[in-house]
């Protein structure tokens, strides 16, 4: 019978030390790296019609995170004066103007405005609405402005214009098509339209750009779409492209660091030739990685994932069997950083002190 209580007694002792531990455990978890539970997202700075805005979220610990709010964008009238802010648009002369079969709208292309250092693009010719635009190709002009309310950017529209050194885009573009703004060496930034998709081959060679943005509800782009864009150096992806195409960023020989946000897979050659890039952010969405898609990147040292060793072993055994091709496996210290430990290019667990 008092045998009986020792252990009754005893079980009830080990209960409390155990509820203590795990309390102490949770205090320090709270303190230190604890997941943090973010408030309401509250605006910094209203958005305008040409100007971003910023929002700002905190956690009780002090840590807080902002955002960018998409400008609104102008609203043109038929006057080509916006009804918000009143910017009025003072067409570049001699432009061309074509009518659509249905008489409804314009595309507009250069005509005979070749001497145009600027060309401003309205958004209504006569009462007519500019939807597109197209036929700059090799042009010599150094600024663009496309109004927002445009809605295409059609094949080579901009192919090969030297001299451009800036293009306001329309936010309201539904399409870039393929070459849109191939070889445009000194263009220094573009705004990825929010609605917009992305053709092949649209900015490769714009060898200035050194950022950029793709925003979340962007979902398609074609094949070589920012390939040889050697200057750029930092990408966001917002997480709606989920299988980057073949040849992405190719030869993009300034890129350092790359997060894969939401990529499942990754196509053959996407990061080819991006000598510089040596660390990588992965997720468990991935599960391809594309023929050379990470060929001759020899710099490559560091990648994080997000899953266990034995997940990432079933993505390497999944990839293609050249996606590292060219990196030699002796010099390079290359490190998979998992959740549970480090591993090499061979998936063999390393002690990384
Ligand atoms: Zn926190
Ligand atoms: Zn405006």
């Amino acid at each position: 019978m008092k045998k009986k209580r020792i252990v009754i007694l005893s079980l009830i002792l080990a209960a409390v030390i155990a509820c203590l531990v795990v309390g102490i455990v949770l205090i320090f978890v709270d303190i230190g790296g604890h997941s943090h539970r973010f408030g309401d997202w509250k605006v910094v700075r209203a958005a305008s019609c040409m100007e971003a805005g910023l929002e700002e979220r905190s956690c009780k610990c002090g840590e807080s995170e902002k955002r960018r709010i998409q400008r609104l964008g102008h609203r043109f009238g038929e006057d080509n004066v916006c009804t918000v802010c009143s910017k009025r648009l003072i067409p570049t002369e001699q432009l061309g103007y074509s009518l659509s079969a249905d008489g409804k709208s314009y595309t507009v292309s250069l005509g005979l405005a070749k001497d145009a250092e600027e060309i401003v693009i309205p958004l209504y010719k006569d009462g007519i609405k500019v939807t597109a635009v197209s036929g700059f190709e090799g042009a010599n002009m150094k600024s663009v402005f496309l109004p927002d309310g445009l809605e295409t950017v059609a094949l080579h529209a901009f192919d090969g214009c030297k001299k451009l050194e800036s293009c306001s885009m329309s936010i309201t573009t539904k399409e870039i098509a393929n070459f849109a703004f191939m070889g445009c060496e000194k263009l220094k930034e573009i705004e990825i339209p929010p609605t917009a998709t992305i053709g092949q081959y649209a900015f490769r060679g714009c060898s200035s750009l050194t950022s950029l943005n793709i925003p979340e509800t962007v979902t398609s782009v074609g094949y070589g779409a920012f390939a040889d864009c050697t200057a750029l150096n930092e990408v966001v992806l917002g997480g709606g492209i989920k299988e980057l195409p073949a040849s992405m960023f190719e030869n993009c020989t300034s890129l350092v660091y790359f997060n894969f946000v939401k990529v499942t897979a990754v196509g053959a050659n996407a990061f080819k030739g991006c000598k510089s890039l040596k660390e990588l952010v992965f997720y468990k969405d991935l599960t391809t990685l594309g023929a050379t898609s990470f060929q001759d990147c020899a710099a490559l040292s560091k990648i994080t994932y997000s899953g266990t060793k034995s997940e990432w072993k079933a993505v390497t055994d999944r990839a293609a069997p050249d996606w590292l091709a060219n990196i030699d496996p002796v010099k390079g210290n290359f490190r998979v950083y998992c959740s549970d430990g480090v591993v090499n290019r061979y998936n063999i667990e390393i002690d990384v002190g």
